[in-house]
């Protein structure tokens, strides 16, 4: 059976997610039939190195063997229990393991099964908790320009990439947005550091004269990865905590894409050396295998709640599959390998390597920055260098970089006009070298 035998059936019966079906009209869709490691291999045996870890997800690679017989041996056990009443020996290891491995303090987990379902979540449990202590006109949150938490109407609501937002906005509670302190917007001769500090001024507005109505501020840590790998630096975050605690605002920190040492640290946060209320984690939480996420927070927010039933102060969410044990067992085996084969520092070199390997690219006609958190690293197009002018996206610049990639046995999935690898943590430094040659040539027939 041939790519083009699963293709037909496909398309006649699937709606594909975050794509205009149209587009298979001349772009082939690829039936995986298998995946190896960093490979996955279609029904017509070409091979593609999953250089952006099937949707950031995978960090241990395709058919991890470790994941593999851990998952196994629980199907055995038990597939799924109800959380509420209930509770069953992976979640509870999780949680333990989660507790010790965040920032000091966050102590209790509430989970649920995607990340959108997290940042819902903690958006909500932030709302409760001033509504507990009798604070009811904290009822909005602040959010940083061109960033993503989902797409679920709440998370939606928060996020600022206007492709996906801008149709429903009818339908959304109304965000404050402060502008983001986006590096790639830095002046000349500016370092990351300064444009967080300068563009602080403006979070440190909106908090002073909106404090009494804000229930929390929303960011992710350090690489705004839905919004084009727009990176910015610690500081910014070590001076949120601190104006979010003067303002009594709550600090959402959405570690889901970030989490997991994409950025060269387990969790980004620890570059700042803060502690969030509330840290929201999922996609490589299991490494790629099953869909769960979990919302940390501390012993003041667990408190708030914590009452007599009649009280009426309870946090009464629930998602179906919360608390998998199916996937805490992957996220169990996830952080096995992380311990056992000292995942944190050998990622190290393999970005020095991811950022050597491209690192030419900043001479690159069409190229504005090149640039790099740990094991994500981005290289942004642009029509006009000098200018900064960006590529008009009807262009589809990037598209042609996809294309060319697959040609070549990589699956480059540009966002925009901006490629980036972020690929599984097994990848090795020669298939790294191999990406970034794709890359190059992709970037080269992209711009002419
Ligand atoms: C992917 C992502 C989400 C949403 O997670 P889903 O599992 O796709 O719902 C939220 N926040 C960030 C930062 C993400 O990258």
């Amino acid at each position: 059976m041939s790519n083009q035998h699963w293709m037909q059936r496909d398309l006649s019966v699937l709606w594909h997610p975050c794509t205009q079906m149209k587009d298979h009209e001349t772009l082939p869709l690829i039936p995986i039939r298998r995946g190896e490691g960093v490979w996955l291999e279609d029904f017509d045996g070409n091979r593609y190195i999953d250089a952006i870890s099937s949707w950031w997800v995978n960090i241990f690679g395709h058919a991890n063997p470790r994941i593999n017989d851990a998952l196994k041996a629980q199907l055995d056990e038990l597939e799924h229990v109800i959380l509420a009443g209930f509770s069953h020996q992976p979640v509870i290891e999780l949680s333990e393991r989660l507790v010790a491995l965040t920032p000091e303090g966050l102590n209790h987990c509430f989970y649920a099964d995607n990340g959108s379902s997290a940042v819902e979540v903690a958006l909500k449990m932030s709302f409760h908790y001033w509504r507990n202590l009798g604070k009811r006109d904290k009822t909005r949150f602040i959010t940083l320009s061109n960033s993503y938490h989902g797409e679920t109407l709440g998370t939606l609501a928060v996020g600022d990439v206007a492709l996906y937002k801008s149709t429903y906005e009818p339908l959304l509670m109304e965000a404050i947005t402060v502008p983001s302190p986006d590096c790639y917007q830095r002046e000349a001769g500016e370092s990351c550091r300064e444009v967080a500090e300068r563009m602080f001024v403006h979070m440190e507005q909106a908090l002073a004269r909106h404090a009494d109505e804000v229930c929390a501020v929303i960011v992710e840590p350090l690489i705004q990865c839905a919004g084009s790998m727009r990176m910015y630096d610690p500081y910014y975050l070590t001076l949120l905590r601190e104006a979010c605690d003067r303002h009594g605002v709550h600090l959402i920190a959405d570690e889901i894409a970030v989490g997991f040492g994409r950025t060269g640290t387990l969790f980004a946060c620890e570059q700042a050396g803060i502690r969030p209320d509330f840290m929201c984690l999922s996609k490589g939480i299991t490494a790629g295998y099953l869909p769960l996420s979990v919302v940390l927070t501390h012993e003041q927010i667990y408190q708030a709640f914590y009452d007599d039933y009649q009280n009426l102060t309870a946090f009464l969410h629930s998602h179906s599959y919360t608390g998998n044990p199916l996937a805490c067992r992957a996220a169990l085996a996830t952080l096995d390998i992380f311990e056992q084969d000292d995942v944190i520092n050998a990622n190290r070199a393999l970005a020095q390597v991811m950022g050597d390997s491209v690192a030419h690219l900043k001479d690159h006609p069409h190229v504005a920055d090149v640039r790099q958190h740990g094991m994500t690293l981005a290289v942004e197009m642009v029509k006009d260098k000098a200018s900064g002018e960006p590529y008009p996206w009807q262009e589809r610049r990037g598209l042609k970089v996809y294309q060319h990639a697959l040609s070549r046995g990589a699956l480059l999935r540009p966002l925009g006009n901006v490629c980036y690898m972020m690929p599984p943590y097994v990848i090795t430094p020669e298939q790294i070298h191999l990406l970034a040659e794709v890359m190059s040539e992709g970037i080269d027939l992209a711009c002419r």
